[in-house]
Parts: structure tokens; sequence; C-alpha cells
């Protein structure tokens, strides 16, 4: 039986809900609920009837914006403000691209905008892309020139794609992060969680046949599972993006490989072989013929 709720907690909800946005989070699920048995007592949570309140990690988060939806609570309608994604009435991937890049901003949603960034590195290629090279985050040759993928790994990486018998604008490379971690650390994993969603974004608008991970921390982001590099290679792992319709007639979602970044490569050229062989599965997959081992 539906609920009719206070204006305050309606308040509260549709504020809730623009501050996810602002996070670049757009879509949002019922989690199921636990009915008490027969004699079962309700957990003590249930007779908390005032979440602004009591929810600790409204308090910490969002200071100024829950004291604004306890003052005002004005009858908000919940599902005006439950709007669409911005990209999902471009009228191409190229324009849906540049929605995405309008909404992050001068994005201040993680600890990364104050640690050195130059600039966002949003991402760079082929919006109707068939393959998609996500890494880890820019370095410094990124962060100066705003593109991920040029300094010398990303040379390396140009090389891996010639050997594919493709040309770097015929993909689309991006990051998990789009600021340079200080002093090229791995980005920590409240910065991939607030980042990713874009990726993710994006990931959905460029629909790829095949999204190649660049080492372990693209590949754990991506999948959502921690392993070693040895167990995440060498097979293709079913890939929809959070947040896009898996009933979306027209993409199934992508397959997903995994194979070493090409900074690891440039420490140990002895992988090259391994990382060729995970690139060659990847071409069978989209019926292209390798022109030559890459250098
Ligand atoms: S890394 Fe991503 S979330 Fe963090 S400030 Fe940069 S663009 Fe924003």
């Amino acid at each position: 039986m539906p609920v009719a709720l206070s204006p305050a907690l309606r308040s509260a909800l549709a504020e809730r809900i623009r501050y996810y946005h602002e996070l670049g989070i757009y879509d949002f699920y019922r989690r199921e609920t636990h009915t008490p048995e027969a004699g079962e007592s309700a957990p003590a949570a249930i007779e908390d009837v005032n979440p602004i309140s009591t929810q600790p990690e409204l308090r910490e988060q969002m200071p100024a914006r829950k004291s604004a939806a306890v003052a005002t609570a004005i009858d908000e309608n919940i599902f005006e403000v439950l709007t669409p994604k911005p990209e999902h009435n471009a009228s191409n991937p190229a324009a849906a691209l540049k929605l995405i890049r309008e909404d992050l901003g001068d994005c201040t949603r993680c600890k990364l905008h104050k640690q050195g960034r130059k600039q966002i590195v949003f991402g760079v290629g082929n919006p109707c892309a068939d393959l998609m090279f996500v890494g880890e985050g820019p370095g410094a040759d990124e962060d100066a020139q705003g593109e991920p993928f040029v300094g010398r790994a990303g040379q390396l990486l140009n090389n891996m794609i010639k050997a594919m018998g493709l040309r770097r604008e015929d993909v689309y490379i991006a990051n998990v992060v789009k600021c340079r971690p200080p002093g090229n650390r791995t980005p920590e994993r409240d910065e991939c969680d607030t980042c990713s969603p874009f990726l993710m974004r994006q990931i959905a608008v460029i629909k790829p046949k095949i999204v190649v991970a660049l080492g372990a921390v693209a590949a754990k982001n991506l999948l959502a599972m921690s392993a070693s590099m040895a167990e995440l290679r060498g097979r293709f792992y079913d890939f929809m993006p959070a947040g896009a319709r898996s009933s979306d007639p027209e993409w199934p979602g992508a397959k997903l490989a995994v194979t070493y970044h090409p900074a690891f490569l440039l420490r140990d050229p002895r992988q090259k072989g391994e990382a060729w062989k995970d690139l060659q599965m990847v071409m069978k997959f989209l019926g292209l013929k390798p022109q030559q081992k890459p250098e």
C-alpha cells in the first residue's frame, strides 16, 4: 500500500537525490526489505521516524544541506527531482559525451582536485568506438596536456593499438579517475568510487563491443572484484556499466578483458608477450588481423 510521506521527509529525499546528481549518480535501486516473521520483533531502526536527525551519514556529509532541508520543509515532488541523466536526450554519442563533461564541470567532488592537478583529463577518441581502453589515472604528461596516455606509456599504448591494426583515433581512451594523483600514487578507494560514475556514463554512451582494463586498478574498479592479475587476465567478462539499461535493444553490454598497464610493461618488458596474447584475444573477438607485434 502506498505510504504518504511528510513534506519534511519528501524535501529531505529530494535534497538527497540532488546531492547524488552532483556526484554524477543518477540511478537508484530499491533494496529488498526484510519482512519480520511472525513473532520476530521489528528492528529498532524502523521505529526511528526522523531520518534527518538520526542518520550519522547525513550529519557528517551534508551538514548545510541537512539544515536547509529541515528548515524549508517544502512539499517537493520527488519524481521531478528524479530526472534522467543529461545525456539521455543527446542526439548522438559525441553530444552525449559533451554533456557528461559539462556535468563534471570544474569538479571538486573528491580530494584529488586540491592535490596539484592542472586539469581534468576526461577521455579522448572515437565516441562510437568498438574498443575502449581504461587505465588508472592521469600521470604528469597527461595532466599537462589534458589527454590520457600521452607520455611514454601512451606511446606504448599507441604501438599496441597500431599492432592491432587500428589507429588511436579509432578507439576511446579514459581512466578510472580523471585527476592526477600526487606523485603518481595509486588512486584511493574513495577517489575511484567518486569519479567512476562518470566513466560508467561514458562507457554507456559509447557502447563499445570490448573494454580493455589496463592494469589491476582499472580491472578491479570496473569488475568490482579483487583478484591478482594472473587470475583476472586471459578471459572475457560480461560487462554492463552501473546505471546502464541491461535491456537496451541497441547494446547488450560489452566484453571486458584485462591486460597489463603499459607503464608496467615499460618497467618489465618481459611481460609484453603476455599482453600481446591478451590483445590477440581481443582482436579475434573483433575480427581484426594483427599487423605486427608491438615493440
Ligand atoms: S578525480 Fe574525478 S571526482 Fe575527483 S576531482 Fe577529479 S574529476 Fe572530480
